[in-house]
């Protein structure tokens, strides 16, 4: 499945009134001074963490997302690793709409960024959270949410499908009935990231408005299978990742007609002069064969592992 959206090639949608913003998304008073940014209290003897209460707002990826400022830097299918995601958009209060200087849609494989923060730009920690909450840890990749405080078990899964796979692709989902908590697991991080910050203090059952999600980061997963899935997963993502990357590449050497693709993935056997190269690209044989060869490079670089975990491969373009 695709897990890339189109880039709608309308404007954002303003999400909230302006005039509403502040005194909307601004969580009950917890602490001594507010955190625009991360929404919530500090310095008080809660430390800003009381009373969770139902989130006002919620993102609607279908409706909502559109082209930003952050857009004007990016074309369609390019590797960005320049523009973040809007925070304000996941959380569903945006109120800049196509004036936002951070990105409105949901991340793709195509959105690297360094390992040191989220794809909001935030900065990650060495360490999580005591509680796994807040924005994660940089020393290992985490794709995998912890849904708590669900209120209702029955058809479980499905509904926790419907809601979370509008912030990108769900590769497994693990619940437990017993103590009314799932795991969802999500192709990339950067997904992860997102929904995590999209669902929290939501509810994904219509009936019950006393239902508000508490989303952590999820420990490393028990499941025997996991281990085994985890490099399934890993393994079909490569290979997508590959194919994505050489339609980059591809389309980049067009744009600047450079010859860097044919030189860096060409055969040994094939010394031939560069304008033959130039037509590999309308063939599928030699297309599948130049995929195959990216792949087996990349991976023999370890490149794809960054890739597939959302990171970028040069710290001086973060
Ligand atoms: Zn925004």
């Amino acid at each position: 499945m695709e897990t890339t959206i189109k880039t709608n090639r309308r404007p954002a949608r303003c999400q909230l009134d302006p005039s509403k913003v502040y005194e909307n998304s601004k969580p009950e008073q917890s602490g001594q001074s507010f955190n625009i940014w991360y929404s919530k209290w500090t310095g008080g003897e809660t430390n800003g963490r009381a009373a969770i209460s139902h989130a006002k707002h919620c993102c609607n990826v279908k409706r909502d997302s559109g082209y930003t400022k952050a857009d004007r830097y990016t074309e369609e299918g390019q590797i960005n690793r320049t523009n973040y995601f809007c925070l304000y958009f996941a959380r569903g209060y945006c109120s800049n709409g196509k004036n936002c200087e951070y990105l409105h849609r949901i991340p793709t494989e195509l959105d690297f960024f360094s390992p040191t923060v989220d794809c909001f730009g935030r900065e990650r920690f060495n360490d999580y959270r005591d509680d796994m909450s807040g924005i994660g840890s940089f020393s290992r990749v985490n794709k995998t949410l912890y849904v708590g405080k669900i209120s209702n078990m029955k058809d479980i899964e499905v509904r926790l499908q419907k809601s979370f796979a509008e912030f990108g692709e769900i590769a497994h989902i693990n619940t437990q009935v017993k103590s009314n908590v799932a795991f969802i697991t999500y192709k990339l991080e950067s997904q992860a990231q997102f929904a995590k910050e999209a669902m929290h203090c939501q509810s994904i059952n219509p009936d019950d408005n006393t239902e508000v999600l508490n989303i952590r980061w999820a420990h490393e997963d028990p499941n025997m299978n996991s281990k085994k899935r985890k490099h399934e997963d890993q393994n079909e993502l490569s290979m997508d990742a590959a194919k994505k990357i050489l339609m980059h590449l591809k389309k980049e050497q067009e744009n600047k007609k450079q010859k860097i693709v044919s030189k860096s993935i060409s055969n040994n056997d094939n010394d031939n002069d560069n304008d033959n190269d130039k037509n590999d690209y309308n063939d599928p044989k030699k297309q599948e064969k130049m995929i195959f060869e990216l792949y087996k490079k990349m991976k023999a670089n370890d490149e794809i592992r960054r890739l597939v975990s959302g990171y970028s491969t040069s710290d001086d373009e973060s």
